[in-house]
């Protein structure tokens, strides 16, 4: 998910203006489903909806790596009421502190949850330009949740990056016999993505890098984000948990869909540019957006940030 669309839906709903003192504790739903797609390392797979009351924020994957001697977290939840289903699913899995939170990147369904981590001691990792991206939307993120969620986002709270990883310097985080690659990407998704390689198991843990079934979004760079993938493909993993999608999928054949609309988006776009079509024009008549999940906003979306990118070209 990105920021215009919520923006835009806080602009037009206004704020219901409760705090966290004033709100009752959220029902509990069923505890947090993990599945574990390779050994020590469990995934909770988010719905393909957008933010409602009912799945509390919860549409993107978060995934759990468990070490030797702690265990880190990959996205930390749509609001803090999932971070703490997330948290139960983690102490019925292994009694290892969690040492480490390690974000994706800014969106709000990624890090909403992040201040429940924090308050337990864990570390918050993240690109070197998350927090900058954190202080800049978090405010609107935050009204626009509090009006999609209700009650789930409340406590949700802006979180200091400790650990930061820049483009090009990846990091290591060692759970204790089993080491984390941490990589920070130029303007691809968004202009904070990075990605975490579970070394023990060979799996790629992307982010929103990889859409798999729910459409890819730009906000970030549509040319950029071909070019991370070129890179990404080289990463010697057997296996990739997308950020949207299903808990796990082949590397790197996963990117071949995401690709393949990524592109004809491009091509689409380019031609319409070289006859002169004007941006609305195309809108009123766009190219298919294929079978992806979630288009009737996002691919119109899509196309704008795209003629925005290309037009300049
Ligand atoms: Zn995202």
């Amino acid at each position: 998910m990105i920021g215009p669309a919520i923006d835009r839906r806080a602009l037009l709903g206004g704020f219901a203006g409760f705090t966290a003192a004033t709100l009752p504790r959220t029902t509990r739903a069923a505890p947090l489903p993990l599945v574990e797609v390779a050994p020590g390392l469990f995934v909770h797979v988010g719905v393909h909806q957008d933010f409602s009351p009912g799945n509390r924020g919860g549409i993107a994957n978060l995934a759990l790596i468990v070490g030797g001697e702690a265990v880190a977290v990959v996205d930390a939840g749509g609001s803090p009421a999932q971070a703490r289903d997330f948290l139960e699913a983690i102490a019925a899995r292994t009694d290892r502190p969690v040492r480490h939170a390690i974000l994706t990147h800014h969106h709000p369904d990624h890090v909403m949850g992040a201040a429940v981590f924090r308050a337990i001691g864990a570390r918050i990792w993240g690109h070197a330009r998350l927090e900058a991206a954190l202080l800049d939307r978090f405010t609107t993120y935050r009204a626009a949740m509090e009006r999609l969620l209700g009650a789930a986002i409340a406590g949700a709270e802006p979180v200091p990056v400790e650990e930061s990883v820049a483009v090009e310097t990846p990091r290591r985080v060692d759970l204790g016999g089993r080491v984390l690659e941490l990589r920070a990407w130029p303007t691809a998704h968004t202009d904070c993505d990075l990605t975490v390689l579970d070394t023990a198991t060979g799996t790629l843990i992307a982010g929103d890098l990889l859409f798999l079934e729910r459409i890819p979004v730009i906000d970030g760079s549509l040319l950029g984000w071909l070019r991370v993938m070129d890179e990404l493909a080289r990463i010697p993993a057997r296996l990739v948990v997308p950020g949207h999608g299903p808990a796990s999928a082949p590397w790197p054949e996963a990117l071949a869909s995401q690709r393949r609309y990524l592109e004809d988006l491009a091509a689409a776009v380019r031609r319409a540019i070289a006859r002169g079509r004007s941006l609305s024009t195309l809108l009123a008549e766009p190219p298919p957006a294929g079978d992806w999940l979630l288009s009737s906003d996002d691919h119109p979306r899509n196309i704008t940030a795209a003629y925005k990118e290309l037009e300049w070209e």
